[in-house]
């Protein structure tokens, strides 16, 4: 049986990485891009180029969508509505969940099955094996195109609420862009002394690599812990992890660096000195995360 052809709108490099993809596995695909170039390298592969964004909606059921935001689709599906009735649109821009939520009941209204996606891989590994790409929505719209979403990553799919890929996707990137503004922070308190970035950089990596074991270390599954509500102290006590962070504040003052980022977490780690759990673990900060005062 013949491949479910397959329109891509948004040529940018994650939008030629998916046509691509799917090209390779022999599906038609119709592109369609704001800045007609972007589409040339994709159709010189085999892609079929819509004139307008009507066409390439007509030109396939299932229509995935890679912009900067939503409000690029809005922009490019004003005037076309009509044309979404029968569709699965799978929106694979990133944005807010509640943006999200908006523009898959906006879809709905219009007869389209809305899902939402988040790739969590850089285009260069589209398709690959370590690709994963998140999605929620109506299940019966995953279901029905899983086996063609499948060829961008592996799917996992989150549930109905639209939001749930987006707010899955945010907090990877919470996680990445935290981590490397402190990898910069902590190259500029070394360097203040004449370390290198390429000396520390290496240097620091065990930390990175050994937070997988210190949240997942048998009976002490940390998770599950902080599901349960418990914190119990241990080996590193919030009071322990706050006087660091104390220092981490002082040592950056010294070097005259910026303090934003450590006066951050030294303010975690102060509320619960403040409510009087110096003795929990150090994860009893997300009380002050989850309510803050
Ligand atoms: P780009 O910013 O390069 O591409 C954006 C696309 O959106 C272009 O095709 C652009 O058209 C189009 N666009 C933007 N605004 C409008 C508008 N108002 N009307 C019509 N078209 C518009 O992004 P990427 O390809 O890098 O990423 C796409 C999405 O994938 C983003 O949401 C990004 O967060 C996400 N993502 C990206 C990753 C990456 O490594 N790059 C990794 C994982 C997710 P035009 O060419 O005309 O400007």
């Amino acid at each position: 049986t013949a491949l479910e052809p397959v329109t891509v709108i948004g040529l940018g490099p994650m939008g030629q990485a998916m046509a691509r993809t799917l090209l390779a596995a022999g599906h038609r695909v119709t592109v369609w891009n704001r800045t007609p170039s972007r589409t040339d390298g994709v159709v010189a592969d085999g892609a079929l180029r819509a004139a307008t964004p009507a066409d390439a909606l007509r030109a396939s059921e299932l229509v995935i969508l890679s912009l900067t935001d939503y409000r690029a689709m809005e922009e490019i599906l004003a005037g076309v509505e009509g044309e979404l009735a029968g569709r699965t649109l799978v929106n694979l821009s990133s944005d807010t969940p509640d943006r999200t939520r908006e523009a898959a009941d906006r879809a709905a209204g219009h007869g389209a099955r809305f899902l939402t996606g988040g790739i969590m891989v850089p285009a260069p590994m589209v398709g690959t094996d370590p690709s994963l790409v998140y999605y929620s929505g109506p299940s019966e719209g995953f279901e029905r195109h899983r086996g063609t979403l499948g060829r961008l990553g592996v799917p996992r799919y989150l549930g109905e609420d639209p939001g749930l890929a987006q707010l899955m996707y945010q907090a990877h990137l919470d996680v990445f862009l935290t981590t490397l503004s402190a990898l910069m922070h902590a190259t500029a308190l070394v360097g203040s002394a004449g370390i290198p970035a390429r000396d520390f950089l290496p240097e620091v990596m065990p930390t990175i690599t050994g937070v997988p074991g210190m949240l997942a270390a048998g009976e002490d599954d940390l998770g599950a812990l902080i599901d349960a509500g418990e914190h119990p102290g241990d080996l590193s006590t919030a009071r322990m992890m706050g006087a660091t962070a104390d220092h981490i504040v002082a040592a950056s003052e010294a070097a005259g660096i910026d303090l934003t980022l450590p006066r951050a977490v030294q303010g975690h780690y102060h509320r619960v000195l403040d409510d009087g759990r110096g003795g929990d673990n150090f994860t009893r900060i997300i009380d002050g995360i989850r309510a803050p005062r």
